[in-house]
């Protein structure tokens, strides 16, 4: 290990070099990225990132929530290997291909387990990220209603909610709810009807679970708040879009039980189409394949991307019940196609990764083995509590956030410019994990193929990096 790096004609301080000269980064203030020393990743294997000096780091946050089996899956790797050697792509638009189809009948099996409903969902549309997988998704809800059967013209508007993200895209922005994130854009964005979301621990009706819902979930302020507000746009609705049990770029915040389940039957019976963003939470994250099946949510769309392929090339998709798919199907003439599509969707290469993906979960039967690395990682969690500086831990199978404020007893939070969560996985850092914060939340989000002994070591290393900053 170190020899064989390819870029072995560059030296670390070549690279770094080079980095700062040439490179913008995502979602980084780049004055503070010049200032520092960059961690240059040469390889991976398992649940480690090595950096181009031969060190090891824990990825705990699988590579931005995408790595499932680990870096380096044998059959993953030799699913895109024997795909190279037959071809690395040909476009969709058109013609199609063997992976692809092969695909699409496994999505389709996967995301609806026990599907003999008429709502299932039957229709697989590719696309290559998060945020195209949305857009596609919002531009077929909105085209639905205008064309079918029973054409309904105005219902032209989406409900989303506050704390959602949905990705970057101008569409994808329009529906998010991040401030930080969405607000400069504000003016560009079309116009959404933003619900208030639940977030249990500060509660925006000053409420507290379970004792909100005592009397059931319908009862809860925030399912009356998203009762009221379909109520409100009556017939003008197009599509409710919100990720399902967690809203995750948001701060992890998980939604009281049976929330996602109301909300989707509101919309049904309102005839609002229910989006589901699995894009976060697909592929066994939390817990169950999707998120939808803890539920028993059936949505009439869902966007998934981020664990699609392992975690190893980009590769989304929409998926649509028959229904929805009627509604473009017409004469030529008409022009009711959905004229839409990205140059490399479904890249054989990617489509061979997700197949390779989607049959270790079957073989080794990933889901049922991670419910006991779920439960260790419960019980880690615990002992962060007594930590001066944590208000709250939340967990939904292997998505955690940790946020930290400065008074538990007032719930106060942390200024933005304290940069405490940026503080606390440099600290990891420098102790050998990969972690990467939202705002004061910090987050972990393992491979579903760590070992307990990793776990436990990133638990160790996580408690370890907020005592020293915090306290
Ligand atoms: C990450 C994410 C997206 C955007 O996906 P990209 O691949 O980054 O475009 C959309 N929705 C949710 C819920 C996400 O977590």
């Amino acid at each position: 290990m170190g020899e064989n790096f390819t870029h072995n004609e560059f030296s670390p301080e070549e690279l770094e070099r080079l980095d700062k000269q040439y490179i913008w980064h995502p979602f980084t203030q780049m004055k503070d990225w010049l200032r520092d020393t960059p961690l240059i990743i040469a390889s991976g294997e398992g649940s480690y990132l090595i950096d181009v000096q031969g060190r090891r780091y824990l990825d705990g946050v699988s590579s931005l929530w995408v790595t499932v089996h680990g870096h380096r899956r044998a059959e993953i790797d030799q699913a895109i290997k024997e795909q190279l050697d037959r071809i690395s792509h040909s476009t969709f638009l058109g013609l199609t291909h063997v992976n692809a189809i092969k695909l699409g009948q496994k999505l389709v099996e996967s995301v609806s387990p026990d599907g003999n409903s008429s709502q299932k969902l039957a229709k697989v549309f590719y696309s290559d990220n998060g945020s195209t997988a949305v857009e596609v998704a919002l531009k077929m809800a909105f085209q639905y209603w205008q064309q079918r059967q029973q054409c309904h013209p105005t219902k032209t508007r989406f409900i989303s909610l506050v704390n959602g993200y949905h990705g970057d895209t101008i569409g994808s922005v329009s529906v998010g709810g991040v401030d930080l994130f969405h607000k400069i854009y504000h003016p560009l964005l079309f116009e959404t009807i933003k619900v208030k979301a639940p977030y249990c621990y500060r509660c925006p009706w000053n409420q507290s679970y379970p004792a909100c819902a005592s009397k059931g979930i319908d009862q809860a302020d925030c399912v009356q708040e998203m009762a009221e507000t379909i109520q409100l746009y009556r017939g003008k609705v197009a599509a409710i879009v919100m990720e399902p049990l967690i809203q995750a770029a948001g701060g992890m915040l998980i939604f009281p039980p049976g929330y996602t389940h109301r909300v989707r039957e509101l919309a049904a019976q309102h005839h609002i189409l229910f989006i589901a963003d699995e894009v976060a939470t697909g592929f066994g994250r939390t817990g169950a394949l999707f998120a939808c099946h803890l539920e028993g949510v059936e949505p009439d769309i869902m966007s998934i991307a981020k664990g699609l392929t392992g975690g190893y090339l980009p590769l989304a998709a929409t998926l649509t019940t028959q229904d929805v798919f009627d509604a473009f199907s017409a004469e030529y003439s008409e022009k009711k196609t959905f004229f839409h599509g990205h140059t490399y969707t479904a890249n054989p290469l990617a489509c061979a990764a997700a197949l390779a993906n989607l049959d270790i979960f079957r073989r080794e039967g990933t889901v049922d083995r991670l419910q006991d690395k779920i439960a260790y990682l419960k019980e880690g969690l615990l002992h962060f509590q007594a930590l001066k500086h944590v208000g709250d831990i939340r967990q939904l199978g292997f998505m955690v956030g940790i946020e930290l404020v400065r008074n538990t007893d007032t719930k106060e939070a942390y200024p933005y410019e304290d940069k405490i969560g940026i503080k606390v996985i440099q600290e990891a850092r420098r102790m050998g994990l990969i972690i990467r914060p939202l705002d004061n939340v910090i987050v972990l989000m393992p491979p579903l193929s760590v070992s307990k002994v990793e776990l436990g070591r990133m638990l160790d290393i996580t408690f370890d990096s907020i005592k020293k900053v915090t306290e």
